[in-house]
This record gives structure tokens, C-alpha cells and sequence, in this order.
């Protein structure tokens, strides 16, 4: 069977992320390097300062990095291609970019180089340098996600897609369900051979990119990046996940893995800010989200999201990335036509302000 190893990690110094790393190798499947081409893909929602929790933490890629190194890659590539980047990719914030010159790693802009794959039926464009490796490694970060409630490994592959490119899908696939199922199709075309996630320092409430960094101090990894992401949920919480629900259902059996380490009922955080915590399913609720899907044919049971005036600077990264083509500019604030809100909250993940809410 296969494993996923949860490890203690309390820090990001470069001693405990490296011992956290070993053990997590030495106690899963992890593939071996030596003479051979590396893609590591971290979660880069938008450049941003390490104390944010936004992206993978640098640290930790570096060590990662020291390791593929040490044994024996002899090429290592990092890409993503955030939504919120129209210039080249910029990954100074971060401070992904000193890291990767360090470890003599290259980085791939993938809006700039990209090919078209055929997922679906439909033709989308994927970053080039998926063909060109022999190894794929997806490095997530831990948080939370307004639309799928949990981000991790598998989801982490849709920035394989370019740029603003991401952002019609949310239309065709509008469910959590549909876009989940989406993502695995997604996932097998990544040909992912590892993954990580970064759980030192978390991010909880409203995730990906507005939440707030939550220390969890666990390093995971795993061959299986279902297992990983349903590990993920565990620890976070939840019950069930949308991408982890419709897996286990579509494909039985899929989430199935050893623990050799920590399992993650022992570490589950009672407290974390999870996607619609507290919230009760009320008859009027059901009621509601029952009518409005019979008007909708689809789930709009979910909360729309509420602009805040005042936080609002009118930099139109929301009005560009809107599926639905529901916002606009109109004297410095944003016009929101809110009949034609499909609930996908990517105007909520990239604003920097933090001037749109879901309650
Ligand atoms: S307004 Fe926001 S939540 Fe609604 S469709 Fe546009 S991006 Fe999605
Ligand atoms: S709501 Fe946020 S993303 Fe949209 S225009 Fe205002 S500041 Fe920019």
C-alpha cells in the first residue's frame, strides 16, 4: 500500500526542515532523482512575503532543493503562473527567486512557454516543461480554499494552466463537485510523481489568499496526492473535502495509504478556521439553496461575495479574472452585477486589499 508521512517540523530552519524532509523520504516512496530532470510546481497564488502564507514557504523549497542536489538531479526546474501576474513572473516577495539561484535551480514562466494538452474535450494550455522532466513533484502549501474548503497537492496542478487561462474554467465547471472532478483529469495530465505539503506555518479562514497564517508545524509528503490532501482535510477538521468526496466516490479507493509517522486523527486542530465553520444547514438554508438551484441548475447555495468600499483600491485584478464577467470599474469602486455571480470567490483569492468578503 501506499504511505504518507506526517512529521514535525517546527520551524523553518533549514536543520529542521532538512530532518523533517529525510524522514519523510526515507519513510514513503519517494522517487529516485539521480540523472534525472526535476519540476518541482509550488503554490505561488500571488508573489507575496513569506509571513503571509500565501505561497509554499522559499525555505522549504530550498532545502528540498539541496536535497534533489545532493542526490544526484541533474536539472531541476521551478514553475507556476499566477493569475494575478501580467508582467514576467515575478517571485522576489517571496524570495523564491535568491533560493532557486542558490541551489542552482531554473525557473519556467509557464505563460510564456506552454502547450496545448486536450483535457475534457476541451484545448487548454499547459506548461511545456510538464513534457520535458522525468520526475513531477507538486509542493502545496496548507489552507484553506473558499470554493473546495482545503487547497493541497492535487488542486496545486491547475497552475499548470497559464495565467488568466484558469479562469474560464471556473465557468464551465461551476459546482465544487464538477470543478473537482475537472482537477483530476487535470492531475492525471501533470503525470505527478510526488508531492509535498508545507504545514509549518498554515493558513486558516477565508484561504487561499486572504486567510490568516496559522502556525501547524508539520512537514507531509506522500506518492499519493490524494491521500496527502485527504490527510490535509483531517488535520484541518473537515469532515470531507469537495476534491477529496467526489475522488473517493469516482474512483474507490483512491485515498487509500499507510500512515508510518504521525496519522492525522492524532493531530487534528479542533479550532482551525475552516470554511464555513459554524454554519448550520437550516431548513430556510436548504430550502433556499433548493430553489435556487432549480432556477440556477446548478449550486448557487453558496454566499456571494460583498465588496468593501472603503479597503477597495481599484486595481481591476478582480474585475480581469471575473469568469462571469460580473464587475466593472465606475468611479474608482467596483460595480458588481450580482445576477451573474457564479460563487467561484476568484475575485475574493486575488484581491491584495482584502476588500471582498464571503460570509
Ligand atoms: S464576482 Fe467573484 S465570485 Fe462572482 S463570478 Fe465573478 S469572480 Fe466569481
Ligand atoms: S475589490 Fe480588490 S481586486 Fe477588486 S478592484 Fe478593489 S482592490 Fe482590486
Amino acid at each position: 500500500m501506499q504511505r504518507c508521512a506526517i512529521t514535525k517540523c517546527n520551524d523553518y530552519t533549514s536543520e529542521s526542515l532538512y530532518k523533517a524532509f529525510n524522514e519523510i523520504i526515507r519513510n514513503t516512496d519517494f522517487p529516485d532523482v539521480h540523472g534525472k530532470k526535476v519540476l518541482i510546481k509550488p503554490n505561488i497564488l500571488s508573489d507575496a512575503l513569506p509571513e503571509k502564507a500565501i505561497t509554499t514557504d522559499a525555505r522549504a523549497i530550498e532545502v528540498l532543493l539541496h536535497i534533489l542536489n545532493e542526490r544526484g538531479a541533474i536539472a531541476i526546474y521551478i514553475g507556476d503562473s499566477p493569475a494575478t501576474q501580467t508582467g514576467k513572473l515575478s517571485l522576489s516577495l517571496s524570495s523564491l527567486d535568491k533560493a532557486a539561484e542558490r541551489e542552482k535551480a531554473i525557473i519556467c514562466d509557464f505563460r510564456s512557454d506552454n502547450r496545448i494538452h486536450e483535457i475534457d474535450g476541451l484545448r487548454l494550455p499547459m506548461a511545456s516543461i510538464l513534457d520535458n522532466v522525468d520526475i513531477v513533484i507538486s509542493f502545496a502549501k496548507f489552507k484553506t480554499h473558499q470554493l473546495m474548503s482545503a487547497t493541497g497537492a492535487v488542486k496545486n496542478m491547475f497552475g499548470t494552466i497559464p495565467g488568466l487561462n484558469k479562469s474560464p474554467l471556473h465557468f464551465r465547471y461551476r459546482t465544487p463537485e464538477s470543478f473537482a472532478s475537472f482537477l483530476m483529469k487535470l492531475f492525471d495530465e501533470c503525470h505527478v510523481d510526488y508531492a509535498f505539503i508545507d504545514a509549518v506555518i498554515g493558513m486558516e479562514g477565508p484561504g487561499p489568499g486572504n486567510g490568516d497564517p496559522r502556525h501547524v508545524g508539520l512537514l507531509m509528503g506522500s506518492e499519493n496526492a490524494y491521500a496527502l490532501d485527504k490527510a490535509e482535510a483531517v488535520i484541518m477538521g473537515y469532515e470531507s473535502v469537495p476534491l477529496i468526496k467526489t475522488a473517493e466516490k469516482l474512483r474507490p479507493g483512491i485515498t487509500e495509504s499507510e500512515y508510518p509517522l504521525i496519522k492525522p486523527e492524532e493531530v487534528i486542530i479542533e479550532d482551525y478556521a475552516r470554511i464555513g465553520k459554524g454554519k448550520k444547514n437550516t431548513l430556510r438554508s436548504i430550502i433556499g439553496a433548493s430553489i435556487i438551484n432549480v432556477f440556477h441548475r446548478h449550486d448557487y447555495g453558496r454566499a456571494r461575495p460583498e465588496f468593501i468600499a472603503d479597503k477597495c483600491k481599484a486595481c481591476s485584478r478582480c474585475v480581469n479574472i471575473c469568469p462571469a464577467k460580473a464587475l466593472s470599474i465606475e468611479n474608482g469602486h467596483v460595480k458588481f452585477e450580482k445576477k451573474k455571480c457564479i460563487r467561484c470567490y476568484c475575485c475574493h483569492e486575488v484581491c491584495p486589499f482584502d476588500a471582498i468578503k464571503v460570509r
